[in-house]
């Protein structure tokens, strides 16, 4: 089958691979009808995601429909149409009982290699490296999906691909970073980063309650598609983000502040992100955190920030400081995709949300290489990409 494979820092082929095959009773395999391109794929095109080996299988935003279902699998039937969430969950575990699926302890064949960095493992992941599960991902014709009684969810008849396909990772996971604001009518929300996840963040900070909502990037089409949500733009090419921010709100903060960049800012930002820059590049650091710095500066006293952001490893001149002694909280994670799936899919149902606004470049996974250029180099507008393969 043909697959979009990592061969390197900024090198992606669309080759053919061996098709996947059931290999556990829980298992299905399905037949991928649309994929996307995710800023967590960028960090593995970067070279900034450890532990990826040339010919893995990329992605992690998949949907389609079963082809093959294991002996055990109970809810899924060959024929049925579904979207996959990106984090990989047994539905057993401490974390699964409790609904923190991206924190499963069975799902991580290589957790073993994940503690060594962070002390303990993580759920596995599909298309993320052998730190997280060494899955193949879903940029591909076929996706082997374990535990599909836990993971993947029927899409209602009558609801297109465009619909359903970000409830595998953007949409909950713009959702869970507003949720984490703890959001009350009136609050002003500030999301750093208008790529996909900011621009979900954004509408579900809205469908939340927020009254104002301040989106920052520099990339004029992505404060554009804010804008048109009803976000104030500022962009950080041009002010001093955080004094701005503090001039709207009569010099408190914001209620909530939502770092959507996450480890690989603009290194234009600022002075201190070109510093980072720097340390990365010479192994002296291994994150570079200017947005989180910024987050903690411009929020209230007692305020949220929700980082959904990825980092990999220690953060450097964090103003922890002024975060402990102003009560401020700050939240986290990869997302618990199955947890949101539900409320979500509903809101897409009845109309309260209609996540097919980001979409702005659609190709065959032949043409998965030029995309992926494109939606790091944010060329010709793009903004999201989605394959059909
Ligand atoms: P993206 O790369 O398209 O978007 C990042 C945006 O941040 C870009 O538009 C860029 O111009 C902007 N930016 C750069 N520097 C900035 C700065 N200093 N201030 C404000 N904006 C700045 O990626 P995306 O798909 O939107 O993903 C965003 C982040 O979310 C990535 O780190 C990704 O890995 C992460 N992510 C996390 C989860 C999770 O479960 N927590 C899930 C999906 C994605
Ligand atoms: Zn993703
Ligand atoms: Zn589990």
């Amino acid at each position: 089958m043909r697959a979009l494979t990592f061969h390197g820092k900024g090198r992606i082929k669309c080759e053919d691979v061996p098709e996947p095959k059931i290999e556990a009773a829980g298992d299905v395999v399905i037949k991928v009808t649309s994929c996307a391109i995710c800023g967590s794929d960028l960090h593995i095109y970067n070279g900034v995601m450890p532990h990826m080996h040339h010919g893995d299988v990329l992605g992690h935003e998949t949907m389609g429909e079963v082809v093959e279902a294991g002996s055990d699998v109970t809810k899924l039937r060959v024929g049925d149409r579904v979207v996959v969430p990106f984090s990989i969950a047994c539905g057993e575990c401490f974390f699964c009982k409790r609904g923190l699926f991206s924190g499963c302890e069975r799902s991580n064949p290589d957790s073993d290699v994940a503690r060594k960095y962070w002390m303990n493992s993580p759920a596995g992941l599909f298309g993320y490296s052998h730190m997280l599960g060494g899955y193949a991902g879903g940029q591909a014709e076929y996706l082997r999906v374990p535990y599909a009684d836990v993971g993947p969810i029927k899409v209602p008849e009558g609801m297109t691909d465009d619909q359903a396909l970000f409830l595998s990772d953007i949409f909950p996971t713009g959702y869970m970073a507003a949720e984490h604001c703890d959001i009350r009518q009136g609050d002003t929300i500030a999301v750093w980063g208008c790529g996909p996840v900011g621009q979900m963040a954004i509408r579900s900070a809205f469908l939340l309650g927020a009254e104002r909502v301040f989106a920052i990037d520099c990339v004029a089409e992505r404060l554009t598609m804010a804008a048109e949500a009803g976000a104030h733009c500022i962009n950080f090419r041009d002010c001093d983000v955080v004094e701005v921010l503090l001039d709207k709100t009569r010099g408190r903060g914001a209620d909530g502040c939502i770092d959507a960049v996450g480890t690989e800012p603009d290194a234009m930002t600022s002075i201190d992100a070109m510093v980072d820059q720097v340390k990365v590049a010479t192994y002296v650091g291994t994150d570079r955190p200017v947005v989180l710095r910024q987050a903690i500066h411009a929020c209230r006293n007692w305020g949220v920030v929700s980082v959904v952001g990825v980092y990999g490893g220690y953060i450097d001149k964090l103003p922890f400081g002024s975060a402990m002694n102003r009560g401020i909280t700050i939240r986290t994670g990869q997302t618990p995709v199955q947890r949101y799936m539900p409320l979500l899919l509903n809101h897409i149902e009845e109309g309260r949300f209609d996540p097919t606004f980001v979409i702005t470049h659609k190709g065959k996974l032949e043409d998965g290489p030029d995309l992926y250029r494109a939606f790091r180099d944010k060329l010709g507008g793009c903004v999201k990409v989605v394959l059909q393969p």
